[in-house]
Order: C-alpha cells, then structure tokens, then sequence
C-alpha cells in the first residue's frame, strides 16, 4: 500500500481503495484494475466481518490480488480490536489499519504504537485515524463529525510511525443525508504539517471535484464501500423480476458488472483518466 501511494504521489493521483463483501466484489475490484491498468487496494472492514467472515474473505481477497497482474493491495479496513488487526495480519494482508480514534488519545497512541511495530516488523504497513469521520462504517451509532486537529495529526504520526493518516474534514461513511461541505482549509494545513501521505474516507457521495482538490491536497487514498454495495443490491434487483425463472450465474455476472463499472468510474477520477 505504501509503495503504490508513493507512486500515485509522483504523478499527482490516489489510489482508489475499494471495499468487497464476496466473491464477486472480490472479481470486480479486480477485473476494474485490470481493465484501467491502475493498482487498487481492496479493502474490507472489521464490523463487515459479521457478514463476510475473514475466514473465508481474506484469503479469497489476498488469493485474488497475488494471482492478478495487477499490483493489488489487501487491507483490513478500520480494526477495532488488536486481535482482528492479528488476524489479518495472519491471514496475509499487506497493510491493516486501527481506528482507535474513538478511544482516549494516550490510549489510542498506546495501542496504535504497539501495533505498528508489530506491522512493521512483519513489512506490513499501517493506516490510523484521527478526528471523527461521520455516518458509521459497519456500525450502528452515527458518528457526528470532528475534524482533524494538525497539530495532534504531528504529534500522533510522529510518535506512532503510521504509514498514512484517515482524516476527518466534513466527510461520512455511507450516504449523505445533504451535500458534505468539505473543510479544504483543514486538509491544506495538516498536509503541510505531516508528511505522510493522506487518506480519505467516505468517498460514496462525494463529487469528482471534491475529490480532485482533496488529491491535489495531499489524499494518497480514497475509501469507497456504499456505492459498490449499493451498485451490486441494485443489479441484482433489476435483474431478478418475480416472474423470471432463476439464473444465479446471470445474476453472478451482472453483479460483477455493476461493481465493477463503479470501480471503473472512481479509478478514473482519482487517476484523471479521461477514457478507458
Ligand atoms: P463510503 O461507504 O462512504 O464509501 O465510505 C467508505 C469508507 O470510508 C470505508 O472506510
């Protein structure tokens, strides 16, 4: 994950972080790199587990990213607990990230510190986050925005050694009840004081404006879970009327193909790629 953030920093890009729920997430998170020809991370979170058991999800998910050209990375998206940090760790994802960013700050910078050394010890890199991103990612609380302070964004990748910072400027997990009102102002100052690079979550809602001048603000990652979830429940209900007979390949298939030109789309903005 680190090295494909560098590397979309040097042409001015993110990479597109993409969450899966099954096998056909999984095959279109895929198929969308490949057809792009631009690395994805693929991602799933630690409250997504209930439904997609890490078991079964991650190695479909590191299997997928090692037998694809493409360089793919796998990432456990905000681990709420060390135990499924480890165990996605175990299970062979090469970067994990740890939400602690609900818990008293000396506590989150406890236990993120000690596990970033253990990541780092197994080449594994490391996501935090700080300030509250709103909506919930898997969860059943709504969580009301707090924006990143840079000057604790300083003081927590200093004394952590994070790889990247999740930062919180107005942006939510989900569906936006009303248009997010970006603080632009916020991402500038804690991207000229911290020299990680930058990720943002809530991507789903966001206009392509709003994402092209967080890029060029410094965001070397952007999250995108509902509009895939939300592009594959709706393929399949238009695909499945009462009166058809059942056709679960076709269904497969046309999940895959909702996922994927979703994928595709956000690729393209974050890569500013005008035709593929
Ligand atoms: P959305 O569901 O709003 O796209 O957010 C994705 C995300 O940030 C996952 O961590």
């Amino acid at each position: 994950m680190t090295e494909l953030m560098r590397k979309a920093a040097a042409s001015g890009e993110a990479v597109g972080s993409f969450s899966v729920g099954n096998m056909e997430m999984v095959m279109a998170a895929v198929a969308a790199s490949e057809a792009t020809g631009k690395p994805i991370i693929m991602q799933i979170a630690e409250k997504r587990l209930a439904a997609s058991p890490l078991e079964l999800m991650g190695p479909m998910m590191v299997g997928a990213a090692k037998s694809s050209e493409m360089p793919i990375a796998v990432h456990l998206d905000h681990g709420l607990t060390r135990e499924c940090v480890r165990a996605a760790m175990d299970c062979g994802f090469s970067s994990v990230m740890f939400d602690g960013s609900l818990l008293p700050y000396e506590e989150n910078v406890a236990v993120t510190k000690e596990l970033v050394d253990e990541a780092h010890s197994r080449g594994i890199a490391f996501e935090a986050e700080l300030g509250v991103v709103g909506g919930n990612e898997g969860d059943t609380a709504e969580h009301v925005i707090t924006y990143t302070d840079p000057d604790v964004a300083v003081d927590f990748s200093r004394r952590t050694g994070i790889d990247c910072l999740a930062v919180a400027i107005g942006n939510a997990h989900g569906n936006y009840k009303a248009a997010p009102k970006l603080r632009f102002d916020v991402l500038e100052r804690i991207a000229s004081m911290v020299s990680i690079p930058l990720v943002l979550h809530g991507g789903t809602g966001l206009t392509d404006d709003d994402f092209r001048r967080c890029i060029a603000l410094g965001v070397r990652k952007v999250n995108i879970a509902t509009a895939s979830f939300d592009a594959l429940a709706l393929a399949a209900k238009e695909f499945t009327a009462p009166s058809d007979a059942p056709d679960y390949f076709g269904l497969s298939a046309a999940e895959v193909d909702a996922v994927k030109a979703n994928i595709i789309r956000h690729i393209k903005v974050f890569a500013n790629i005008q035709e593929v």
